[in-house]
């Protein structure tokens, strides 16, 4: 299942593996204990809080404040061919980090630490395998597969 997330893989089984599926339609989901209400973004099987394994999924909005960035020069292996990128991480409104990319609508010039942002899934289905990663993107951008 966990090819669909790259091209290495190295998570043969996950508690959060439905992850992939909402993906797949389009959604982007966090986690919510059951036992005491924390949020998280990537999804959680087990609970940072009071370490309780029921969890139930939660659909967030993907609306985001860019918390850093970086211009990534020197890319790890298999990244070589799409250098330089910028990747940027985002607080969550619902709660959480994401680590992204930046999409093709905001230049490099306009990012600033605490800019609005939208994540995006970004979904390649392809024959053998469905790729998908996240964009970060202008607010009010719509969620679809490319
Ligand atoms: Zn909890």
């Amino acid at each position: 299942m966990f090819q669909w997330f790259g091209k290495i893989n190295y998570s043969p089984f996950t508690k959060v593996g439905a992850f992939a599926d909402h993906l797949k339609d389009g959604r982007l989901m966090g986690s919510r204990c059951t036992a005491c209400g924390t949020t998280s973004f990537p999804p959680r099987a087990d609970c940072e809080e009071c370490m309780s394994g029921d969890f139930e999924f939660q659909e967030i909005s993907g609306r985001a404040v860019l918390h850093t960035f970086t211009k990534i020069v020197a890319a790890p292996t298999g990244f070589e061919d799409v250098t330089p990128y910028i990747v940027g991480v985002v607080d969550l409104e619902e709660g959480g980090r994401a680590l992204a990319w930046f999409g093709e609508t905001i230049a490099e010039e306009e990012i600033r630490i605490g800019m609005e942002l939208q994540v995006v899934p970004r979904i390649f289905e392809e024959s053998e395998e469905i790729k998908v990663y996240y964009s970060l993107d202008r607010p009010g951008t719509s969620w679809s597969k490319v």
